[in-house]
């Protein structure tokens, strides 16, 4: 058995979240140990228990990685990329336009 306190199911103490808990608040319990049990009684079969995590120590549930932030690099990185001259603009690419602004007003670049 774990060293962690076991309460009474509703009178575990404030700080403490079972996982569907943290999950319903965008956490996740992070590598953490658990931290209590509270166990709810029931009727000729064991206790239905689960465990609580402090919530001092649950960590958002979609951290940015490096290998999500290279993803999202790579998803901006497409979005500046013109499709017409497959330069990247520098900046994401104008739904209206659909292409940079040197190939959507090549007149004005020049005048420019
Ligand atoms: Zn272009």
């Amino acid at each position: 058995m774990g060293g962690f306190p076991v309460y009474r199911w509703r009178l575990a103490p404030d700080g403490l979240a079972t996982g569907r808990q943290l999950r319903a608040a965008g956490l996740r319990p992070g590598g953490q140990d658990v931290a209590a049990q509270i166990e709810r009684p029931r009727r000729r079969r064991g206790p239905l228990i689960a465990y609580l995590y402090r919530l001092d120590l649950a960590k958002p549930v979609r951290p940015m990685t490096p290998a999500r932030r290279a993803a999202l690099a790579k998803a901006n990185a497409a979005r500046r990329c013109c499709p017409i001259c497959r330069r990247d603009a520098g900046y994401v690419i104008p739904a209206s336009l659909g292409m940079c602004t040197p190939c959507a007003y090549p007149d004005e670049q020049r005048v420019a």
